[in-house]
């Protein structure tokens, strides 16, 4: 009897792990979409640079008898780094331990493997939004691997204007203080948040608003409140800065009245933050 109800129960979790659904959830959630497809990025880039050597070597020969050997030797070595590469990230995202022996192997995955993975990602059929939150995410572990702390001035909580509620008259983008704290947004809260631990906070209205409140604000970190494209571009822009990149949710759709998880940006902040600054 005992044995039959355990059976059924190890069954049905059985099932539900294996559930289409599920598996899908567990892939798409987070960084793993992400980390799969950059693995399946980079064979394919080696298969594919293999494949374009193994045609031209011939040439290489003619050229001179010693080109094909000293070629091979380099292409080996190249993918030799890559693949330590690859490891080390993906070991640095699962378990937030800091095993990136170099930051130009995060400047690597960063620029030559997210287009890849982008790219083939898109040719799987998973769509770019999904590609771009995981990244975010893969991005986010690396910061925490680093176990990087700061003071409070050093910090830059960077929001984008699609918070603010449509309806609401009031000129916060150059003044959040401003804000009426009415609660028909989050803006009000996340002021009293930023103003909690005393860190800067702003607004920008796109980009190059963006790039001129970092000139201005000269963070050494910034926890950034985005759309996955924006999260994106601006972990990519600003590099070798650090961004803590905090999705926002987009409940009447994309740039309209947003909102953010407020609980999550504070969790954020009292992980970047000294331990006595909180
Ligand atoms: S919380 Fe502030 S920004 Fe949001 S609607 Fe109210 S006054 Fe406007």
């Amino acid at each position: 009897m005992l044995m039959n109800s355990i059976w059924v129960r190890v069954s049905e979790q059985g099932k539900d792990l294996f559930n289409e659904n599920s598996i899908m959830k567990l892939i798409t959630r987070r960084k793993y979409l992400y980390l799969i497809l950059s693995v399946i990025s980079l064979i394919f880039l080696m298969a594919l640079t293999t494949l374009l050597w193994w045609f031209i070597a011939p040439r290489l020969e003619d050229i001179y008898h010693l080109l094909r050997p000293i070629s091979l030797t380099v292409l080996r070595s190249f993918f030799i780094v890559l693949l330590i590469g690859i490891t080390m990230v993906v070991l640095t995202s699962l378990t937030e331990k800091n095993f990136l022996l170099a930051k130009f192997i995060v400047k690597l995955y960063n620029r030559i493997m997210y287009p890849i993975t982008l790219f083939l990602g898109r040719i799987l059929g998973w769509k770019k939004e999904r590609i771009r939150e995981s990244f975010a995410h893969v991005n986010n572990s690396f910061i925490k691997s680093m176990k990087l702390k700061f003071k409070n001035r050093e910090i830059l909580i960077l929001l984008p204007h699609c918070l603010q509620n449509s309806e609401c008259k009031i000129r916060i983008s150059n003044e959040i203080e401003n804000c009426q704290h009415c609660g028909n947004c989050d803006i009000g809260v996340l002021a009293t948040l930023a103003g909690k631990y005393d860190v800067p906070i702003a607004i920008a209205n796109g980009g190059t608003l963006a790039r001129r409140i970092v000139n201005k604000y000269k963070p050494s970190v910034i926890i950034a409140v985005a759309c996955d494209r924006d999260l994106v571009s601006g972990i990519q822009d600003v590099y070798p800065l650090p961004v803590y990149g905090i999705l926002n949710l987009r409940p009447n759709g994309p740039c309209f009245n947003t909102r953010v998880e407020v609980e999550q940006l504070e969790i954020a902040l009292q992980e970047l933050l000294y331990e006595e600054k909180r």
